[in-house]
């Protein structure tokens, strides 16, 4: 069958050229970003995607420095094959309020919007609400505490499925109706990410757990590709102080 051979396709390109995907594209939160624009449409797509995955952009970092540690665990969940063991200050409940309001705060400094700032420190905190449901109880609430939350729903393959693409594309369909294409970069670009990420997203389930924990920080900085994407699709000029539209409207 013609899907199955591209599928393969895809799987072959991920893993022979040890292209590590793994780091789980946990496509719910791009969701979340594609809705925010219903709410407002001033920041650029990439800048909404730079929030919504800020803990997890920061998070390969952390690791990176040895600061926070990942194993991998086949069997974790259903869902995952990562045993996030220790990521107090990217992915407390303390934490992600901390960076929140920092992101908010530097937006307000660049931009001096602070409906939009406040929007964007939200969707820095929308990422750990959406972790809270889908993760096991490995959440911290403070840094320094060993109480961890996390209600598990990637105990289950199928729910979390539906659970998480049910949010993809719904975001995308907020997206849809609430901006308009002026060009090829808001239509064509747009639906070559939909895939591109649907495709990475079955990629994670389907595919086998990766070999070590060492790329795993690298595949995470590789998620800068899809926020570089976002301001691609969604371009802003903002002169004076006022948004004009480039990519879409
Ligand atoms: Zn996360």
């Amino acid at each position: 069958m013609r899907v199955e051979i591209s599928f393969n396709f895809f799987i072959f390109l991920a893993f022979d050229f040890k292209i590590y995907w793994e780091i789980r594209m946990f496509v719910g939160h791009y969701g979340v970003g594609f809705a925010a624009k219903k709410i407002d449409n001033k920041p650029s797509l990439g800048t909404i995607f730079f929030a919504a995955q800020f803990i997890d952009l920061l998070w390969p970092v952390l690791l990176l420095l040895g600061i926070e540690h990942v194993q991998i665990d086949p069997g974790n969940t259903a869902f995952t094959p990562l045993n996030f063991s220790y990521y107090p200050f990217s992915h407390s409940l303390l934490g992600v309020l901390v960076w929140g309001a920092l992101f908010g705060f530097a937006y307000y400094l660049i931009k001096k919007e602070w409906k939009t700032s406040l929007l964007l420190g939200v969707l820095v905190l929308s990422h750990w609400v959406l972790d809270l449901f889908t993760h096991r109880p490995d959440l911290p609430l403070v840094p320094w505490s060993e109480i961890k939350v996390g209600f598990g729903l990637w105990n289950s393959v199928i729910f979390t499925i539906i659970v998480e693409l049910g949010i993809f594309f719904a975001g995308v369909y907020f997206y849809l109706t609430s901006t308009k294409a002026i060009n090829k970069k808001g239509s064509v670009g747009l639906w070559s990410l939909v895939v591109f990420l649907t495709i990475i997203y079955f990629m994670n389930v389907f595919g086998p757990p990766p070999e070590s924990e060492g790329p795993l920080a690298y595949v995470g900085l590789s998620q800068w590709l899809i926020v570089a994407w976002g301001y691609f699709i969604d371009p802003k000029k903002f002169i004076g102080n006022k948004f004009f539209t480039v990519g879409r409207s």
